[in-house]
């Protein structure tokens, strides 16, 4: 299985101001002595040998992940503005099948469909999953001619729309699939997805309550030993219950790592402070073995825009987390090989 992270901002694609352009250049001189810059050779190297969290930049996109299992099988999960990339980055199936997974409607999950060139091409067969009954029309809505002037009739016809249910394992290539409820305005659904005896969890905009730990026959089926867990937090324990009365109520850091611990993944943090992330070249995206990843992936940072508190990007808003556990993941565009 591969993982490729396209897109991780929750609410609205955020490209990097020219305030952070600013830091980042500050801290880089910060960073050079003199004989960085004797020669032009050393010039070279010290640009090359800067850090990923220096020399690029994460969290533009809005959530799209994709997930391609060992015999070609292609996933994409959800279609947050992520998915243009994935589209135009991507070596085309043999086959032109790409399965799509919906944990939502929030139009953070499905604005970049428009973009999605692959679903254009009439050979394409495109698989949408997801547990709403309505999902066909969810699509549609948002490009109707007043918000968009291609409508969703242009795309590919060879699209079929399959309702999942929450308790079923589903196989989809290789793959066995399975979905769980979670609390969130008009619930989320999250994913797992199983091949060679890995297992991947997605859950995002997931505001975890008392009863994902009660043991729960769906809960388990998706949560229970996993190997990877791709879930979004941004706050500290006491900045969550600041939230308790917003609608969106994010999760802490510190409850996912419960959450993780009660499902069986060994969270490690030292290996959690790992940051991973994704240079601006697009491609090729960064290349990361698995050994030197954490179980505990922060996916997006949903209401880092919607709180108004933090207007920064991704990486910014997760670093705030050192509170609880030194500095911090992941983001953007990297692969993870199972
Ligand atoms: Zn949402």
């Amino acid at each position: 299985m591969k993982v490729h992270f396209w897109g991780v901002r929750g609410s609205i694609s955020t490209p990097i101001t020219p305030q952070q352009i600013q830091a980042k250049i500050i801290a880089i001189i910060q960073r050079i002595t003199e004989k960085d810059i004797v020669t032009p050779e050393a010039r070279e190297r010290f640009i090359s040998n800067l850090p990923d969290w220096q020399f690029g930049t994460v969290g533009g996109n809005t959530p799209c992940v994709s997930l391609r299992s060992s015999e070609g099988t292609e996933v994409v999960l959800d279609a947050g503005t992520g998915i243009r990339c994935y589209g135009k980055s991507i070596d085309t199936p043999k086959n032109k099948e790409y399965n799509l997974f919906f944990s939502h409607f929030h139009w953070d999950h499905i604005q970049g469909l428009p973009f999605f060139d692959k679903a254009y091409d009439p050979e394409s067969t495109i698989n949408i999953y997801s547990a709403f009954e309505n999902a066909k029309e969810y699509l549609e809505n948002q490009m109707q001619f007043t918000y968009f002037p291609v409508p969703f009739d242009s795309f590919t016809k060879k699209i079929t729309f399959h309702k999942l249910e929450e308790g079923l394992e589903y196989k989809i290539g290789n793959l066995l699939v399975s979905i769980c409820k979670m609390a969130h305005p008009g619930s989320s659904y999250s994913f797992a997805f199983k091949e060679n005896g890995k297992k991947v969890v997605y859950a995002t905009d997931v505001e975890l309550k008392q009863e994902d730990y009660n043991d729960s026959e769906s809960h388990n089926l998706v949560f229970k030993d996993a190997d990877y867990l791709i879930i979004d937090s941004q706050y500290t324990v006491d900045e969550a219950n600041l939230k308790v009365n917003s609608p969106l109520r994010p999760s802490s850091f510190r409850s996912l790592k419960d959450l993780a611990t009660h499902s069986g993944l060994a969270v490690e943090p030292e290996k959690t402070s790992e940051a991973v992330l994704s240079t601006s070249k697009n491609p090729p995206p960064l290349l990361v073995p698995v050994s030197s990843f954490s179980h505990l992936i922060s996916l997006a940072t949903l209401n880092s825009v919607c709180s108004g508190r933090r207007t920064t990007d991704s990486f910014t808003a997760v670093l705030s987390l050192s509170k609880l556990m030194p500095p911090k993941l992941i983001l953007l565009q990297f692969v993870l090989f199972l």
